[in-house]
């Protein structure tokens, strides 16, 4: 015991000493520290970083996001980094609680939602109110697009020598996002329908984008549920609007949109959420969030009939 004391207190003494010998006391091995909340903005972040740094996320990958109350253990990630990303807009409730302990040991905050015109999970109007604003920010093109140049723009900040790297990987990235932003807008141009019903409202910046209407059956968390009264009411909408699909995540119970598809007579289809649950090969692919939105643009062109 004692010698493990012992060992563990010289690890500490070295890591200590060596983060401080370099350009900052959080730089090991002259890369940047990033945390962020969840997946996409990790993914984001490396997109930016390449190599210059390490990122870790506070929740799990495979752990919804929703309603995560992360462990003092899991919380410690925010505070190793020089750099703690996170969405915003009520997704991360304890992020806005450690802010200003953050920012008061030298760690800059990005909080996305800050720097984007958010708008309702229920109406698609635009809100401040944030028990009411659909935090699915990472779920646009044009939106990730923002968040790429915010992240790039963070780390050169932060991390200067390698500014010109930093720019060069996010123009490329920044490249494929608008590129998946023409293809949305070409793919969702012509379509019959204009309505479609999610199990949880996911896509109210793509509805706002790409020009559809967006219902849904359980609001803003895939924990909430509706209210039997509410979910009758979304029957009757959905007999008159006429869609045939309901979008479901596959990890939240189907239950409700199987009860709603085969009401109107109507199919369910998968959607994806791109917030986390992929395998360490899935996560590496760099194309994984523009494979994962064109899986959804493939989906919303059956389901709105675009030819
Ligand atoms: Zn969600």
């Amino acid at each position: 015991m004692n010698l493990f004391l012992k060992i563990g207190g010289a690890i500490v003494a070295l890591v200590l000493l060596g983060g401080c010998s370099s350009s900052g006391p959080f730089v090991s091995q002259g890369k940047v520290r990033i945390s962020t909340s969840f997946f996409p903005l990790e993914y984001f972040a490396r997109q930016v970083a390449g190599d210059h740094a390490e990122v870790v996320s506070v929740i799990p990958n495979g752990l919804d996001p929703h309603d995560f109350d992360p462990t003092p253990k899991r919380l410690s990630a925010a505070y190793s980094g020089q750099l703690f990303i996170y969405s915003g807009a009520n997704l991360e409730p304890w992020a806005d609680r450690i802010r200003p302990e953050l920012e008061s040991k030298g760690i800059r905050v990005l909080k996305m939602s800050e720097h984007v015109d958010l708008l309702s999970g229920t109406t698609g109007q635009p809100t401040q109110d944030m028990n009411q604003a659909d935090p699915h920010i990472w779920l646009d093109p044009v939106l990730a697009q923002r968040q790429v140049e915010l992240i790039r723009d963070a780390l050169i900040s932060i991390d200067p020598a390698q500014a010109d790297d930093y720019r060069e990987h996010a123009a490329i990235f920044l490249d494929k996002l608008k590129t998946l932003d023409a293809d949305f807008k070409s793919g969702l141009s012509s379509c019959m329908d204009h309505t479609v019903i999610l199990s949880h409202a996911a896509f109210q910046y793509l509805a706002h984008r790409y020009g559809f209407q967006m219902l849904s059956i359980s609001g803003l968390s895939p924990e909430q549920e509706p209210a039997p009264k509410d979910f009758v009411q979304l029957v009757d909408q959905a007999k008159k609007l006429g869609p045939r699909y309901i979008f479901f995540e596959k990890r939240s119970n189907p239950k409700l949109a199987e009860t709603l598809a085969s009401e109107i007579n109507g199919e369910t289809l998968d959607m994806y959420h791109i917030d986390g649950g992929f395998t360490p090969e899935e996560a590496a692919n760099p194309n994984l969030y523009l494979d994962q939105m064109r899986l959804n643009l493939n989906q919303l062109r059956i389901a709105l009939q675009c030819l």
